[in-house]
């Protein structure tokens, strides 16, 4: 069995790797979008996969970094089929479309000529490629629900990350390898943690992203919800307003949840929430699923029971923040001329409102950028205008929604595999992780496959 690290570097960025079954199956899994790269330096590399055709994709779930490059996946092999669960279906398609958007405005804005990479066609014609998997169900690579027999197959199971987010478990004649995708063992407002398999598991290959980050005992989710909380209400309490930049799909979801049941417990004044419109459309996806699928609050319809405002690009770039209201809105790490990144210009000069962060922010984005910068000295959220005072107050508060690092060290050490792979982590988290598997369990083979290399598992 062959793995092979289709990402450019060992780091958060474009996840896309290749499992290969001797002479019975050659799988993808994952195809995304590197968040922080431009043109084709932001895909996998794809040229590693080889001239053999591939048997399946398999996507875990539908953030950008892991789905964002299946049309191109799709235009290379049209005939491979493209497993998925539901949820990560129904997301796909406002993701990528909105994907192409963005890309025909960098072309225009910044001359990125490659852009766009595919185009609202291709991702229409992606779209009759996906398969859905149910989580539980053992699957053959053509789809066959009930593969007795055959010498390879493959299960879904919760990952707790995102609506749909799961882990990859495959068996493959006396093997099982477990691929976790991002996964949260904690409880999220409105999902369960991951219900992945314990036993069994002789290659785990274990997404790492908070390997450089410990969580101290005060710090976990429930003690954190109340801090933002308090914080929130002394911002109204001093006449501001609140931002909060969030990734449309996922966070969004998670806070307005958050926020809905803070504020039915009397904890959190009523105000009014704003959202930007990609957000509505994932948010359609998690109430439409509410009741089918692995969610949390079945009855809460976050669109009519926590009834956001909804507003447009155009309305987000006049706005004045108004004091007691809430903006929801995205990117997470405020990138540049995205919409956060353009309110939070508006926020800084004012002392009264506030901006938080609640989510996982690579330390050079605009929103590391700012958290670095102390009150009253100058930060540069965008490369066009000059560095701004920050006078509003700046907060981060620990809602993630990959799993903490003590967490993910206890599932490796539960599962006991025999062989370890660590993947979707930057070195100081990779490191972590080898060091305590080091100490911990000295016998296990701890791995970091190498970019474009094909290893023998
Ligand atoms: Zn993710």
């Amino acid at each position: 069995m062959k793995f092979t690290n289709l990402t450019r570097a060992n780091e958060i960025g474009a996840n896309s790797y290749l499992l290969e079954f001797d002479g019975e199956g050659r799988v993808i899994l994952d195809a995304g979008l590197h968040p922080r790269r431009e043109g084709e330096e932001a895909l996998p590399n794809f040229s590693a996969i080889g001239e053999l055709p591939a048997d399946a994709l398999v996507v875990s779930h539908a953030h950008h970094d892991h789905i964002g490059a299946v049309p191109l996946l799709v235009r290379r092999q049209e005939k491979m089929p493209v497993y998925m669960s539901e949820a990560t279906h129904l997301l796909a398609e406002p993701l990528l479309h909105n994907s192409v958007e963005v890309m025909l405005k960098q072309r225009a804005l910044l001359g990125i000529t490659s852009y766009p990479l595919f185009t609202h066609k291709e991702v229409d014609r992606s779209a009759k490629s996906y398969r859905i998997c149910r989580t539980g169900q053992e699957c053959s690579l053509r789809g066959d629900s009930d593969p007795k027999g055959e010498p390879l197959s493959f299960r879904l199971y919760p990952g707790g990350h995102i609506l749909g987010a799961v882990g990859v478990r495959f068996r493959y004649r006396d093997r099982q390898i477990l691929y976790t995708g991002d996964v949260s063992f904690q409880e999220q407002t409105l999902l369960p943690p991951a219900d992945f398999p314990l036993d069994g598991i002789d290659t785990l290959v274990i997404e790492a992203t908070r390997g450089g980050k410990a969580t101290p005992e005060n710090q976990r989710r429930p003690m954190e919800i109340e801090r933002l909380i308090s914080s929130i209400e002394a911002t109204f309490r001093r006449g501001g307003a609140v931002l909060i930049p969030v990734f449309a799909l996922g966070k969004t979801q998670e806070l307005l949840a958050t926020l809905y049941l803070e504020q039915k417990a009397g904890r959190l004044s009523r105000c009014p929430i704003a959202i930007g419109g990609l957000s509505r459309s994932f948010t359609q996806v998690y109430d439409r699923l509410a009741r089918r699928s692995f969610r949390r609050h079945p009855g809460l319809s976050l669109l009519e029971d926590v009834a956001p405002t909804v507003l447009d690009g155009r309305t987000i770039r006049q706005l004045s923040p108004k004091p007691g209201e809430l903006y929801l809105i995205s990117s997470g790490m405020m990138t540049e001329r995205t919409l956060s990144n353009i309110l939070a210009q508006r926020f800084l000069p004012c002392e009264r409102h506030s901006i938080f962060v609640v989510g996982y922010c690579d330390p050079n984005s605009p929103a590391g950028q700012l958290l670095q910068t102390s009150r009253g000295n100058l930060v540069a959220l965008d490369s066009e205008s000059a560095p701004q005072p920050v006078l509003c107050e700046v907060d981060q508060f620990d809602l993630t929604s990959h799993a903490i690092r003590e967490d993910l060290l206890a599932y490796i050490l539960r599962v006991n595999p025999r062989l370890c792979v660590l993947v979707h982590g930057d070195p100081p988290a990779l490191a972590w992780f080898q060091e305590r598997l080091r100490d911990e369990r000295p016998g296990l083979e701890v791995i970091v496959p190498p970019p474009g290399e094909s290893l023998e598992l």
